[in-house]
């Protein structure tokens, strides 16, 4: 929603439970064996007598699995949420395990784990909590085997998501740069053209959108309402009414140059091509033409820059590999590094997308250099998007439930993004920062799982190095690790 530019207003989303539409399988199998819990009742009967008839009719499930007509006998396990409460105090009647059905949801890398936890997001807005301590792992390979410090206790804790003390996640998106010469006519060379987004979190480009209005809507109005920026295709933009300065057209480098009913904020051109970007600066000279192009090619780069180009959408495939095989990690340091080294990191605007897929890489991504990233598969898992197989590339096949609510998608996508937003907070509360600007390339809030453990064990005959994205264990390496 736009507001009053002249008044202050403090940036806030919107959540509102939205549940799912389409049934999915439950999370988890409750397995109770019928013929004990007969006998259980039985014997309480006995035991309690009549009398006590609340003792022997209560359950042990507060969330309901057990308060059907029938309680245990016909349990229903959409509403178990795992808590084991249950199993601990009738292990010989009940068991609780992971649904295998639900196991299948998502892929390889989009794991179930993911898709729950991104379907809770979007379903409430809530950050999700897990109760009685994290019994996981504290590492493994691609964004978790780096892990954000915030132990620097010299700096004041913020607290931003109770809203008692404001941390700006404002990013800002443009041409910066860094002096201002003036030509003759005493107007700047390069005049700063800079918007300000109030969240690092835009909306990229969605696998097959242009076919399908109802998405098209819903990334439009989400973006508006949540003023943050939704990368659509221009076949995709016959799809909306009206459009705003939200959208930001995507255009190929072979398309001809597009007539749009308004005036984008930004122009994303599709592969790097000197011609093409004359043309979209020449057809639209108030827009920011962002470059969009795979992770890792530094020649381009360095062309694309020398062009004109301020800001780059860099790109890996939905599992967050590069075309060379590396992580995006790797891709994003390698990026930020390239125009670090040059003195031009203010210069430009790093925007990245491709296997950033939960609440933390969002930091993460930050930490390594981004200014800002754009989300492309919780957008389809927070709208309940299947995947068919492997989902690595926009050719890939998923499934959308059938009929997609413009009211339920939008506000879907704002409880995602509300409570992503609640957890970059955290992050950034916790390690003292009032804006997220300061987080940018700051390597020092990085610790590397292989980094320490070289450390504590590098001295040790027989340490087997893991490698930064594949996992399988190599021949220690003195190599500093790739994304340092
Ligand atoms: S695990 Fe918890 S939520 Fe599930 S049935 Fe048992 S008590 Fe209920």
């Amino acid at each position: 929603m736009r507001h009053d530019e002249s008044l202050y207003h403090r940036y806030h989303i919107e959540t509102r439970d939205a549940p799912d539409i389409e049934a999915w399988p439950p999370r988890f199998q409750v397995k109770v064996r019928r013929h004990r819990l007969a006998w259980l009742l039985l014997k309480e009967i006995f035991h309690y007598g009549p009398a006590k008839k609340e003792v022997i009719l209560s359950r042990p499930c507060v969330y309901g699995v057990f308060s059907g007509p029938i309680g245990g006998f016909a349990p229903r396990p959409h509403l178990c949420v795992g808590c084991l409460r249950c199993t601990t105090q009738y292990p010989d009647v009940v068991q609780i395990v992971p649904n295998p059905e639900r196991q299948k949801l998502g892929d390889s890398y989009f794991t179930a784990h993911y898709v729950n936890t991104v379907a809770y997001e979007a379903a409430t807005g809530r950050v999700p909590v897990r109760g009685a301590g994290y019994r996981g792992r504290f590492g493994g390979q691609g964004w978790d085997g780096m892990w954000t410090d915030m132990s620097e206790i010299v700096r004041p804790t913020r607290d931003g998501i109770h809203g008692r003390e404001y941390i700006s996640t404002m990013v800002d998106i443009g041409v910066r740069p860094d002096h201002l010469a003036f030509g003759p006519d005493g107007q700047p060379v390069e005049p700063p053209r800079v918007f300000g987004v109030p969240l690092p979190l835009l909306f990229d480009r969605l696998p097959q959108v242009e076919a399908n209005p109802a998405l098209t809507r819903i990334l439009a109005a989400a973006a508006r309402e949540i003023d943050t920026l939704a990368l659509l295709p221009v076949a995709a933009l016959a799809h909306l009414a009206e459009p705003t300065p939200h959208i930001v057209p995507v255009v190929r480098a072979t398309e001809t140059v597009p007539r749009l009913p308004f005036a984008p904020r930004m122009v994303e051109l599709d592969g790097w091509d000197p011609a093409a970007y004359q043309r979209l600066q020449q057809a639209f000279p108030q827009s920011i033409v962002a470059l969009r192009l795979p992770f890792g090619d530094r020649p381009t780069l360095a062309a694309a820059f020398a062009a004109g180009v301020r800001v780059f959408h860099l790109t890996a495939d939905y599992h967050g590999q590069l075309p060379d095989g590396r992580f995006v990690m790797d891709g994003i340091r390698e990026a930020h590094l390239f125009f670090v080294e040059k003195g031009l990191r203010d210069a430009v605007t790093l925007l990245g997308s491709g296997g950033i897929i939960a609440a933390e890489h969002v930091p993460k991504a930050i930490i390594l250099g981004l200014d800002a990233v754009a989300i492309d598969t919780p957008l389809l898992v927070a709208l309940q998007a299947r995947f068919a197989g492997e989902f690595r590339r926009p050719g890939d096949a998923y499934r959308l439930p059938k009929r997609l609510p413009e009211g339920w998608g939008v506000q879907r996508l704002k409880n995602l993004a509300a409570s992503w937003r609640d957890q970059l907070l955290e992050v950034l509360g916790a390690m003292g920062l009032r804006d997220v600007r300061r987080l940018r390339g700051e390597m020092g809030r990085a610790m590397f799982q292989k980094d320490l453990e070289r450390e504590a064990f590098g001295e040790i005959e027989g340490y087997l190095e893991q490698t930064a994205t594949s996992g399988e264990p190599t021949a220690a390496s003195r190599e500093p690790m790739a994304v340092r």
